[in-house]
């Protein structure tokens, strides 16, 4: 996966793949114009890569020449295009072949045909890399086409995403954009109560790994059984275990919009399991938001918590002390993991919930 300005792409087509696109237009070019001396039109910018290599497998002579056209804002076709007519070569009587990396809804080859019409040539042909035929509107004929693909947004070879990407030798697609959060903070640090208001206000799917353990514990599971040994201690419930729990409710929610993990990561284990997880959906981790709250506070908010809450690792003082250390030495380097890759985001915990929410807000509205 790769990232550009905000967006996620993910391999599409290899350079050896476009290779053999790129062959195949060209031997259908050579079959029909190899005698003619064409005129290669390359459409700038996005043809300059195809310009560069067709012209190559081109077995006869012939001139290339340029032209520049803007179609696209963003992702988004805008509907108009813009031509740089100045032309340096004279098309009069001769064999032009426009060549386009990608022709989609056909706007830019459409009006640019049109215009290169009044320029008399004899023969005016289009040549593409790739086209959409879903999308193509068909009002006029693509003489040749390299290779049909997806109505996809894609960028490499020559195209781009807001001016970058062009130079990647390989083409890339829009991964899905999910928003993807590790709610990440010391137990008692108000995870659990702020991901019930943000999963509303984002419409994202909150799952937190404590709260599926104490369903399985008060459902006598199998696996309940087995986590009730280590939680009531304290201790962290095996990385294999908490692991394949996440992963089965992940799955329980294919169209999510995104997830809020609460609880989850608490190890490099677990981490790594979740890039691989999200990785294979097309996703990935948009970021760590971590509560930040000083240990006493913590322990004072436990102790009130554990008065209410009915859970049994509340309750006693030299358990919560228990999980304060638990989390600095197996969780709190987690921290390192998502910073290495720019992925932190540090929120103060200590205020009204209302505030915090405010605050975590902010943070959530970047990633
Ligand atoms: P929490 O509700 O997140 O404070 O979790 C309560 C307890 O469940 C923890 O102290 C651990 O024993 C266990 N637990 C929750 N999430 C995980 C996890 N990701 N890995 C291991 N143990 C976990």
């Amino acid at each position: 996966m790769i990232q550009l300005h905000d967006l996620h792409f993910k391999p599409f087509l290899s350079a050896q793949q476009i290779s053999d696109a790129v062959n195949n237009l060209a031997y259908q070019i050579n079959r029909d114009h190899k005698e003619d001396r064409p005129v290669f039109l390359g459409i700038l910018n996005g043809s300059f890569m195809v310009m560069a290599d067709l012209v190559r497998r081109f077995e006869g002579d012939c001139e290339t020449a340029f032209i520049r056209t803007k179609s696209y804002e963003g992702t988004k076709s805008t509907g108009t295009i813009q031509l740089d007519m100045d032309l340096d070569i004279s098309l009069e009587g001769r064999t032009v072949i426009i060549v386009e990396n990608i022709v989609d809804t056909g706007l830019t080859v459409v009006s640019l045909s049109r215009k290169l019409k009044q320029h008399n040539p004899q023969h005016l042909k289009i040549a593409t890399l790739f086209l959409k035929p879903e999308v193509y509107n068909r009002e006029l004929e693509i003489d040749y086409v390299g290779q049909n693909i997806e109505n996809k947004f894609v960028v490499g070879y020559g195209m781009d995403y807001n001016n970058l990407g062009r130079n990647l030798p390989e083409l890339y697609v829009q991964a899905k954009q999910m928003k993807n959060i590790v709610l990440f903070g010391p137990p008692g640090a108000g995870k659990g109560t702020q991901a019930e208001r943000l999963k509303e206000k984002y419409g994202l799917v909150h799952i937190s790994t404590g709260d599926v353990f104490r369903y399985n514990i008060k459902n006598a599971t199998e696996l309940g059984k087995l986590a009730k040994t280590y939680i009531d201690k304290g201790n962290l419930v095996p990385d294999e275990v908490t692991i394949n729990m996440l992963k089965a409710e992940v799955e329980k929610h294919p169209e999510a919009k995104g997830f809020i993990f609460d609880g989850f990561p608490r190890t490099e284990a677990q981490a790594t399991a979740l890039d691989g997880l999200l990785e294979s959906k097309d996703t990935q981790v948009s970021g760590m938001v971590a509560l930040e709250v000083d240990d006493e506070v913590l322990v004072e908010r436990l102790l009130e918590r554990g008065k209410s809450s009915g859970r049994a690792d509340d309750a006693n003082e030299s358990v919560i002390r228990d999980r304060i250390k638990v989390y600095y030495n197996e969780t709190a380097p987690l921290k390192d993991f998502y910073q290495k890759q720019n992925k932190y985001y540090g929120v103060d915990g200590v205020g009204s919930i209302d505030e915090i929410t405010d605050r975590l807000s902010v943070e959530f509205d970047k990633l």
